[in-house]
């Protein structure tokens, strides 16, 4: 009976609804804070004929500053002032037209108190992707209204993980040693095909529900905090998904950048500071879309800028979020990511963003970086870049298809090119991410050559960020197609028979990767040096690299011997200037004490983590 009740009183009321209130199908963003720094808040209502309305509102410490129109009349941009006055409620918003009325309680809500956790050195970030991590919740996996249903069997498919696999499995994490979880992209992408990577926003203010609630995203955040550990969300400005729901009633002709035929990006992003690239080849760049299902953003417009830049500030008051990660950052407008940088920063100070910029170049690399004087004038004010450099040089480094000294001379290489960065520790380095071939394939499956490459990326300078999977040594070959790269973590989905989090299942290589991760990880984790101590490292020579990671109080040496089955000898003389005060140390990979620091020597394909004492 109460369930017959309950269906009624659902059939009964909309009735009840004052009139015209479903006239209004968007009010972005849904809600806004009070006591932000800047007292400004622009809201786009989207309905039939909204842009014929007035508005009105009666609420302490907000007033209605100005109306914004454009040619399309569904919509209405409200320019409001919520000045320190105003306390957390519902704000009444009396839209009116002739003798029509529509009030809608808009909420005001508290942001979250204290400074930004940030990132920095100390940190490692664990990359992984909602779909393909594990499945919390099998009811989610397929909803009504949400175009794509689940489909395993398919590689470029949906799969069914979610917010609760994530939260369900919050202690892995942590016991891993890792400090901090990006999450590829989970705002609603409701397209007809291969939405499950993200990358395709079709709702800015709403996590795609067969992930989760937004509420269910904010719990993630929490239970990571409560860990110790943070949160980074992926962002896209640069363009939207084909199914966006401006798509079918655009703001305005200019809202995203049209051509008279499809028209796609040169993807050649260094035109930007090329002092000699064409205006035709700079454009296209900035204006072709990024893909066919892409519609690119027009951030030349101020209500397209105000929006975005809004949507960022929304997530991270909303949710408590520690870090933004960028995508595509040098695609869209770079004067307004710049403006959009800094106003994170004002609001937000010590606040996390990482952009990740797709070049094979310190010196392209370093033009978005924080505080870089360029040429031209350009500031970024992006606080962190993703280092692709160092990604590709360990590649060659790790891959065993160079002699031994080639690729790790490739490695030290790009490391001297850091006077180009006036930040070089800012930068997150990684040996691979969700679009490219995974490290242990790169490897050839070399498991060896695997943990040199891990053993590097956790100790040289920078933030790492490691991907989901490499811990157990998951292939991926970008040559079988994206999907491939990113398959399901073994242990998320009931049934599965391999699983990751109990051991279950897995094979000695898996396990003795696992355990090896875990290792450094957790020694890591507390290594002051490693977070805050200098870097010195010594010409490659004979197969061997040698680096040092040093502050006043302590030093830890590390010696890559990247020859297949030679064992070689390391003569301390060479690295005097290191090793002075120094008499012995402790390799904490293998155990091995070493009782004189003038020669000792290193197995092949191995590295040493020498704590000095
Ligand atoms: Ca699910």
């Amino acid at each position: 009976m109460k369930k017959i009740l309950q269906s009624l009183i659902l059939l009964i009321l909309p009735a009840f609804l004052p009139a015209g209130a479903q006239q209004i199908e968007h009010i972005d963003p849904p809600s806004w804070f009070t006591d932000m720094k800047d007292d400004a808040l622009q809201l786009m209502v989207y309905g039939k004929e909204m842009g014929y309305f007035d508005v009105n509102t009666s609420y302490p410490g907000v007033t209605i500053k100005t109306l914004v129109r454009t040619e399309n009349p569904n919509y209405l941009f409200v320019n409001l002032s919520i000045t320190e006055e105003a306390v957390p409620g519902s704000v009444p918003l009396v839209f009116s037209r002739g003798k029509q009325k529509i009030v809608h309680n808009y909420p005001l809500l508290s942001r979250p108190e204290g400074p930004a956790r940030g990132f920095n050195c100390s940190d490692v970030i664990y990359l992984l992707m909602p779909d393909r991590f594990s499945n919390g919740n099998t009811a989610n996996d397929n909803l009504p209204g949400m175009t794509e249903q689940a489909n395993r069997n398919n590689p470029g498919g949906r799969h069914g993980g979610d917010f609760r696999g994530i939260i369900n499995h919050i202690d892995y994490f942590k016991e891993l040693g890792v400090t901090g979880i990006w999450l590829n992209p989970f705002l609603e992408n409701n397209q007809q095909h291969y939405s499950y990577h993200g990358y395709s926003t079709t709702d800015f203010y709403r996590a795609d529900p067969r992930y989760g609630s937004n509420k269910e995203f904010r719990e993630l955040v929490n239970e990571a905090h409560k860990r110790g550990m943070k949160v980074i969300m992926d962002m896209i400005f640069n363009h939207i998904g084909s199914f966006h729901w401006w798509m079918k009633d655009l703001p305005s002709k200019d809202w995203i950048h049209q051509f008279d035929e499809f028209t796609r990006t040169n993807y050649r992003a260094s035109t930007y500071m090329d002092p000699y690239a064409s205006d035709s080849d700079r454009e296209l760049m900035e204006k072709g879309w990024f893909d066919v299902t892409m519609p690119d953003l027009n951030q030349s417009n101020p209500l397209v800028e105000t929006y975005l830049i809004q949507t960022s500030l929304w997530w991270i008051a909303f949710s408590d979020l520690d870090g933004i990660r960028m995508d595509t950052y040098p695609y869209p407008q770079p004067e307004m990511m710049a403006r959009w940088a800094r106003r994170v920063a004002e609001e937000f100070p010590g606040f996390f963003i990482v952009g990740e910029v797709w070049y094979d170049d310190p010196s392209h690399i370093s033009y978005w970086s924080l505080n870089k004087n360029n040429s031209d004038g350009y500031r970024s004010y992006l606080p962190s870049v993703t280092d692709f450099p160092v990604c590709f040089a360990a590649h060659r480094a790790f891959e065993g298809k160079s002699n031994p000294t080639d690729g790790l001379s490739r490695v030290y290489n790009v490391l001297s090119q850091d006077f180009l960065y006036p930040e070089p520790f800012r930068n997150v380095i990684f040996l691979d991410n969700h679009d490219m071939s995974r490290i242990y394939t790169l490897t050839g499956k070399n498991l060896d050559a695997y943990k040199m490459a891990l053993s590097f990326i956790l100790t040289t300078r920078g933030i790492p960020q490691i991907y989901y999977g490499t811990e157990i040594v998951m292939e991926g070959d970008k040559s079988n197609g994206d999907g491939r790269l990113r398959e399901d973590f073994p242990g998320g989905w009931p049934g599965d028979t391999k699983n990751a989090f109990t051991g279950n299942g897995l094979t000695d290589n898996e396990k003795e990767a696992l355990r090896f991760t875990g290792q450094i990880l957790n020694w890591r984790k507390t290594k002051e040096v490693i977070h805050t101590g200098k870097l010195k490292h010594y010409i490659p020579n004979d197969g061997l690299y040698v680096y040092f990671r040093y502050n006043d109080r302590e030093s830890v040496m590390v010696a890559i011997n990247n020859n297949p089955e030679e064992r070689k000898t390391i003569e301390g003389k060479k690295y005097s200037e290191s090793l002075e005060g120094f008499t012995r140390g402790t390799d904490i990979i293998s155990g091995t004490e070493i009782e004189n620091l003038n020669s000792f020597s290193i197995p092949p394909a191995t590295t040493m983590i020498i704590e000095l004492k």
